[in-house]
């Protein structure tokens, strides 16, 4: 299990799709999908900061109020993801309720919604509780290749897939995972300290190889205070590439979703993906534009994942959610 990210279905296999990750490393959470998170405790609402909405369909959205109604009143900043039509939907949300009093609350919940369309294009608008929660269209910053987040730690990229109208597959990614060489530290005459943090963030950061890095030595006596960047990172730390998380649900089985999904779900440690049906009822599948379990393990097979956790079944298959997981699991192993 990654490490740094603690991933957890806000539901069971059969309640509204929703995958709640805690940024460990961060004191920090994010929620993929925005339905029923009535199992997720306020606690841990109150931790998310970034909420990536696939689409909007009742079951990925209705939970908007719920978690709005937590968060009134706080000091906080939300920013929520979407496909097209994002930014507009969560304005009729707001104005559908009265907010004469919400000035006089002691905290400024602000909203930031972000439409991504097919392209990666990003048009944002903020809500202030404030300003009683008018829209005000701001900039947003643009990357290439479905890039929504660039933090120094993480990424968070999107791809349109296609459930008859567009919906997002997400990644989660660390950017690179760093472990210091603690023998090494001491070799050299260092000491372990909070300063090993700062080298991390200068090396996530990418900080140029012969900036000075404030060390702390285990005896400073005719030391220097400092030592180059590029020097530290060859000697005591060793990079290996960030664990990464995938979530795609709401799906038809088409060449074009295969080959965005496959490119988004490449090597993850772990791809959520839902499994709405048999396969054995593939023709309803496609008529409702999802996946099948066999399509979804064969997808995690093709993707080189390593996990595959399947979700968001048919209420159909209630008392048989066993069959979906195995028929899942086998295509994922190749059976
Ligand atoms: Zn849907």
């Amino acid at each position: 299990m990654p490490r740094h990210f603690d991933p957890q279905l806000v539901n069971d296999r059969f309640g509204d799709a929703g995958l709640y990750v805690d940024l460990v490393f961060q004191r920090r959470a994010v929620l993929f999908d925005l339905g029923d998170h009535a199992n997720v405790s306020p606690r841990k609402l109150l931790r998310v900061g970034e909420v990536f909405v696939t689409h909007r369909h009742m079951d990925h959205f209705a939970g908007f109020d719920s978690l709005l109604r937590l968060l009134i009143g706080r000091e906080k900043s939300l920013r929520i993801y979407g496909p097209p039509g994002m930014i507009e939907a969560v304005e009729h949300k707001l104005k559908a309720y009265t907010w004469n009093l919400v000035e006089g609350y002691d905290g400024n919940l602000v909203i930031r919604v972000i439409d991504v369309d097919e392209t990666g294009f990003m048009s944002a608008a903020e809500f202030q509780g404030r300003s009683r929660f008018v829209r005000a269209d701001c900039e947003c910053p643009q990357y290439d290749d479905g890039i929504l987040i660039r933090e120094p730690d993480f990424l968070v990229r999107a791809s349109t897939l296609d459930h008859g109208i567009p919906v997002l597959g997400f990644t989660l990614q660390e950017r690179m995972e760093l472990n210091i060489l603690r023998s090494k530290v001491a070799s050299l005459g260092l000491a372990v300290g909070s300063w090993l943090r700062r080298l991390k963030d200068a090396v996530l950061g990418e900080t140029s190889d012969d900036s000075p890095i404030q060390v702390d030595w285990l005896d400073a006596v005719g030391r220097p205070a400092t030592l180059p960047l590029g020097l530290l990172k060859r000697e005591i730390l060793k990079a290996g590439p960030g664990r990464k998380i995938a979530y795609v649900v709401d799906c038809a089985f088409t060449p074009e979703n295969e080959g965005k999904i496959v490119a988004l779900a490449r090597d993850a440690d772990i791809l959520f993906i839902e499994a709405a049906f048999l396969d054995a009822d593939c023709a309803v599948a496609a008529d409702r534009r999802h996946l099948t379990a066999r399509q979804a393990g064969w997808l995690g097979r093709k993707a080189g994942a390593k996990r595959l956790v399947t979700l968001h079944h048919s209420p159909r298959y209630k008392e048989q959610g066993e069959l979906l997981t195995v028929e899942a699991q086998k295509a994922f192993l190749g059976g």
